[in-house]
């Protein structure tokens, strides 16, 4: 047999362009703005999670800049060996405060977040109970672990409090139980039920980790996300994740919650061991996002309000904008065919929003997927809305 490593890379990625599943990279030409261009052509974005802005902010494009000045452009090592400045110190006292925990910890990404802390929450003899949507991050963190899996009903509290009921009655008894789900759901805008999530956690003694890359600067008292938004208390919601690549417009993953829960995550994370950390720059860009948030709420009162108008305004057209609490609303238009034309003809009357198609979501249910950004203006919503209006009679979708 002959083995020829170069021809299964082409051969494999040929199936995926067959089956229309293959990336098409669209190249931004300058920062993530309201108008931004676009493999060359000035449009609306309406498809960033750069939901207030904040990543061409100018507080935070000057914190960073001043950063490299005082400190570098690396940190030269990994957290633990020589890589903690000062700047990741006050950033995590900072965000701490912000969510109004005792501790907090930064890691290099969401992602790196999720696959190095859950596989150390949860081991052999345990069980982790999941989201049937949750993020793929978080199905790389369970899949690490060695622990017992089991997947709930798509927010569904019945189908949960069924499989807590049944692992009360497993043998051996479970060493320890995770819940997990994401706050945000990605795809279609909708909110966990982390009041009952927290409940039903409490009643079985089990843990609970919520994962609120989409809820914060967005959800809560002033973006602090979604343990702010259902009030609920500290000692209810273990582990609180988050990012800074989505609403803090930067880039870091992180958790909130005890003490215990940092000291634990930090001496066992092996993501957060083993891999360099953040550059000064991207430490104190995080920093001056906290510090916006706290002192700047009109980010997030503009993200609502234009959430609401683009909303009313889309359902009055009579577009399908399914089950969305959120600045996410995704436009339902069917077959993936059509979502694909859609944004193709989106994008040539000046709006950006990508398709999403099979196997992301069901075959009839393809959506152009929006993110509302709050450093759009009035006049630039009614654009999106009329781009919207237009595409949609020409494809008879209204
Ligand atoms: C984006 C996202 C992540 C990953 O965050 P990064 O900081 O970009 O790595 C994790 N979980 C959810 C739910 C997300 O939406």
């Amino acid at each position: 047999m002959t083995r020829d490593p170069d021809r299964f890379l082409g051969e494999e990625v040929d199936q995926l362009v067959a089956a229309e599943l293959d990336w098409k990279l669209r190249v931004l030409g300058g920062p993530s703005s309201p108008w931004c261009t676009v493999d060359g052509k000035k449009v609306l974005m309406f498809c960033s999670n750069n939901y207030l802005g904040l990543s061409n902010h100018p507080k935070l494009k000057e914190a960073a800049i001043e950063a490299i000045r005082t400190h570098g452009v690396g940190s030269g090592s990994v957290r633990p060996i020589a890589g903690t400045m000062d700047l990741h110190v006050e950033l995590e006292e900072r965000l701490a405060r912000f969510k109004g925990a005792e501790a907090s910890l930064v890691y290099q990404s969401g992602f790196a977040t999720n696959s190095g802390l859950i596989p150390q929450l949860v081991g052999e003899g345990d069980l982790v109970i999941s989201d049937a949507l949750n993020h793929g991050s978080i199905v790389d963190g369970v899949r690490l672990s060695r622990a017992e899996r089991s997947v709930y009903k798509h927010c569904d509290m019945d189908d949960l409090a069924r499989l807590l009921d049944e692992a009360e009655h497993h043998a051996p008894n479970y060493r320890r139980i995770l819940i997990i789900s994401d706050g945000v759901f990605s795809m279609d805008g909708d909110i966990a039920p982390l009041d009952r999530i927290a409940a039903l956690g409490a009643e079985h003694g089990a843990m609970v980790y919520v994962d609120d890359a989409h809820g914060e600067g967005v959800l809560g008292d002033g973006g602090r996300g979604i343990v702010s938004h259902f009030h609920l208390g500290r000692d209810r919601v273990q582990v609180e994740m988050g990012t800074f690549s989505k609403a803090f417009g930067v880039v870091g993953g992180h958790i909130s919650g005890s003490k215990n829960l940092r000291r634990f995550a930090f001496n066992k994370s092996r993501t957060w061991l083993l891999s360099g950390s953040h550059p000064p720059a991207v430490a104190a860009a995080c920093i001056a996002a906290v510090d916006v948030l706290e002192h700047e709420p009109e980010h997030v009162e503009r993200l609502w309000r234009h959430t609401r108008r683009f909303k009313t305004a889309m359902r009055d057209l009579g577009f399908d904008t399914g089950q969305s609490e959120t600045p996410i609303t995704p436009v339902i238009v069917g077959e993936s065919s059509k979502a694909r034309r859609m944004s193709e003809r989106l994008f040539e009357l000046g709006v950006f929003a990508l398709p999403i198609v099979f196997p992301m979501v069901a075959k009839d249910r393809a959506r152009i997927r929006t993110i509302m950004n709050a450093a759009l203006s009035e006049e630039d919503v009614t654009f999106a809305i009329g781009a919207f209006e237009k595409a949609g009679r020409e494809l008879a979708l209204i």
